[in-house]
Parts: C-alpha cells; sequence; structure tokens
C-alpha cells in the first residue's frame, strides 16, 4: 500500500529525519527519477521505479531497493501513483497511449512477462529467442490465453 505524497510534501518529511541532508540535491534526485518514471525507464527487473526510494538510492523499483515484495505503507510521490492501484498494477485505461505495449488482462490490467510460464514446445521453436519484439509479445500472449489448459498448441510453432 503506498501513501501518497507531494513532492513538497515529501522533502519536507524527509529532510526531518535527515536534517543534514541538501534539499537541493535532494528535489533534483526527485525530479530526475520522476523524469525517468514518465518517459517509462524502469528499474532493471522490469517494474516501474521507486520514486521515492530512487531519491536516496540507486533509481530502482520497490523491491530491488527493499528487497520486500510490496510496500506496507510507503510514501510514494503522488504523480507517479495516479497510474497504478494499491496493489502497483498499472491499467491500460490509465497509460499514457504512447507507452502501452506488452499484455494486458481481460480487465487492463498490465502482465508482468516473467510471470508467464514457458512450455517445454516453445525450447525448441525458433521463435524462442527471437530479437523481434512482435515476436516476444505474441508468444507471451499465446502462452497466457492458454496458462489454464493441460496441452499448449500453437499455431506458430517452427522447430529450430
Ligand atoms: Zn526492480
Amino acid at each position: 500500500m503506498w501513501i501518497p505524497i507531494t513532492i513538497d510534501d515529501y522533502v519536507k518529511v524527509h529532510l526531518k529525519k535527515n536534517p543534514n541532508e541538501n534539499e537541493k540535491v535532494l528535489r533534483v534526485r526527485i525530479e530526475a527519477a520522476l523524469d525517468d518514471y514518465n518517459t517509462g525507464v524502469k528499474c532493471q527487473c522490469g517494474k516501474d521505479i521507486w520514486i521515492v526510494g530512487s531519491a536516496t538510492a540507486p533509481f530502482a523499483c520497490f523491491s530491488c531497493i527493499t528487497g520486500k515484495a510490496h510496500p506496507q505503507a510507503e510514501y510514494e510521490i503522488d504523480s507517479a501513483l495516479e497510474k497504478r492501484d494499491k496493489y502497483g498494477r498499472r491499467n491500460i485505461d490509465e497509460m499514457d497511449p504512447g507507452q502501452i505495449g506488452g499484455i494486458f488482462t481481460d480487465e487492463g490490467y498490465e502482465i508482468d512477462p516473467d510471470t508467464i510460464k514457458k512450455p517445454s514446445l516453445c525450447l525448441t521453436c525458433v521463435r524462442d529467442n527471437s530479437q523481434d519484439w512482435e515476436d516476444d509479445v505474441l508468444c507471451n500472449l499465446n502462452r497466457y490465453d492458454q496458462r489454464n489448459s493441460k496441452k499448449f498448441k500453437c499455431g506458430s510453432y517452427e522447430k529450430i
């Protein structure tokens, strides 16, 4: 769960706890992290970066900075939260159309491709490890659609 906070309020809270830190530097780092966030820069693991955490650490997501799976009442800059729900998911309806890419559930939630299981059939297919971004999305979409079926079928399978 996130606690939305404005940049000005966060700077106040942070400086109260860390009186020796430089306000200017802190603001520059927050703005830089927010800029990265808004242009679609992700953590090395593929998730959205955590602005508040990235202000005082190398830019990364909440999990990579803290080692915890989900935030429990942590601050996040409000403008970065508008696009995410309390589980950290993003919905296609709230995304900038220029940034939409990848796979979404029927309800419009973004799916992390790393969470989609890869059937053994894919391991002998030329399309696996394809450098083509679109190939990758189509394969993942097919895998996701069949996530609950016992036998995986694929119309574009091509043996290596
Ligand atoms: Zn990460």
